[in-house]
């Protein structure tokens, strides 16, 4: 593996910093504020408003077609984009879940009438999508999802109850597995459908995370009459009945490279050596704890690297994205504990570390429990048997 950078990516970096540093500056001035948490109404407006900046300057999908809102950049560049993007401190994308997790399905599986309908919208910040697979008692167990779909002349009747939706009480439109086939079990019989949250019959009720935000969605189904075209290209993603295979795709992006780019982790580990600096070396212990916090960082993008090596050659991603979720959460979890220790007393107060370190605990629950990746690379990358 080769890991220099051609000239042509050195000058794309080079593009992308500068960009970054203007625009970045431009956003905050506009702002005349603090930018508040994009898990609140208000915060939320104001990432839209830097997402829909980064759409303008093409830099919202850097490695989608030019057509679909992107400069066809490769996988590579997007990685560098992704470095910059976090080294100059750009917010957290309250779209992730439209860019990062539905977009990649979409090329995967979607028609060309659903790619040119939806991706363009998504990039832009037109339709906001949220993730609905969680039930109050379908979890970790996803196969064990109740809400149904039923089909009807001219569309879908879907009855049922979606929980812990990200954003939810914010978004425009849902992606979600529900039971199409009366009578199926398990993961048979699902259909990956797409649903505009102002569908009659659909009502979304916002509630509280335990850090303040008001991040999640309780999005309940009430014979809502989803209609074919209620989507460009229609609602159905993939196969009807085969929603399983492509909500697994989905997941892959979840817990792999494209949900959780190194770059992230990186800035926070430079942000961590800073802190270290700033406040006098700390103790020989916690040197060594913020030394080996900043090298797992560079391992995740090492590990990312080979990851992109072998999606260049036209892999696909396997049960890898599990090892790869394992060691993003609890990095996350690391850099922020090695931070609260290294700002002693001073943890206490409310600011970005703290901020940090609570959201970083919810990192080895969602995107599926770090318990269920362990079980997966037991049984699909180790051979261990069923339990
Ligand atoms: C911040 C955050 C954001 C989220 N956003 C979304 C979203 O946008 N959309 C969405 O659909 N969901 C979302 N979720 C939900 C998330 O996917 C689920 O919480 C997660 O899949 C676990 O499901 P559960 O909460 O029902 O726990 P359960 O499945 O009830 O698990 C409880 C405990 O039992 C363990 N366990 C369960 N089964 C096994 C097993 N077979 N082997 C070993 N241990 C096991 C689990 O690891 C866990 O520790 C979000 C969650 C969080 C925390």
């Amino acid at each position: 593996m080769d890991l220099s950078w051609s000239e042509d990516e050195k000058g794309f970096r080079r593009e992308a910093r500068a960009w970054l540093e203007t625009n970045l500056a431009e956003w905050r001035d506009e702002l005349a504020g603090p930018v508040l948490s994009g898990d609140t109404p208000e915060g939320f407006a104001q990432h839209l408003r830097w997402e829909r900046r980064l759409f303008a300057g093409r830099w919202a999908a850097v490695s989608w077609a030019p057509h679909h809102g992107g400069r066809g950049a490769s996988l590579w560049e997007w990685l560098l984009f992704e470095e910059e993007y976090h080294r100059a401190g750009a917010p957290m994308r309250v779209t992730q879940n439209g860019v990062f997790l539905l977009a990649p399905s979409v090329y995967e599986f979607g028609t060309a009438a659903q790619r040119d309908g939806i991706l363009p919208r998504v990039a832009n910040a037109d339709d906001l999508w949220c993730q609905g697979w969680s039930e109050p008692n379908a979890g970790s167990d996803l196969a064990s999802l109740t809400s149904a779909a039923r089909r009807v002349d001219g569309g879908w009747v879907l009855d049922g109850q979606k929980t812990w939706t990200t954003r939810g009480a914010f978004c425009t439109h849902l992606f979600g597995l529900f039971r199409t086939v009366a009578g199926s079990t398990r993961h048979h019989g699902l259909s990956y459908l797409l649903v505009p949250l102002d569908t009659p019959g659909v009502t979304v009720r916002g509630f509280g995370r335990l850090d303040g935000d008001e991040g999640f969605a309780e999005v309940f189904f009430d014979q809502a009459f989803l209609a074919d075209e209620a989507v460009p290209g229609g609602v159905v993603l993939g196969e009807p009945g085969n929603g399983w295979a492509v909500a697994m795709a989905t997941a892959g992006s979840e817990r792999g490279l494209t949900l959780r780019s190194p770059g992230r982790f990186l800035a926070t580990a430079n942000r961590l050596a800073g802190l270290l600096a700033e406040r006098g070396g700390g103790d020989a212990v916690l040197r060594r704890r913020v030394a080996d916090a900043w090298m797992k960082a560079e391992a995740y993008q090492l590990h990312t690297l080979r990851a992109v090596t072998f999606l260049a050659a036209g892999e696909q991603a396997g049960p890898e994205a599990s090892l790869s979720k394992l060691w993003w959460s609890e990095l996350d979890v690391e850099l922020h504990e090695t931070a609260l220790d290294l700002l002693g007393p001073d943890a206490e107060r409310d600011g970005p570390w703290s901020r940090g370190w609570q959201f970083s605990l919810s990192g080895p629950i969602y995107a599926g429990t770090n318990e269920v990746q362990r079980n997966i690379a037991a049984e699909r990358l180790l051979g261990l048997p069923r339990r």
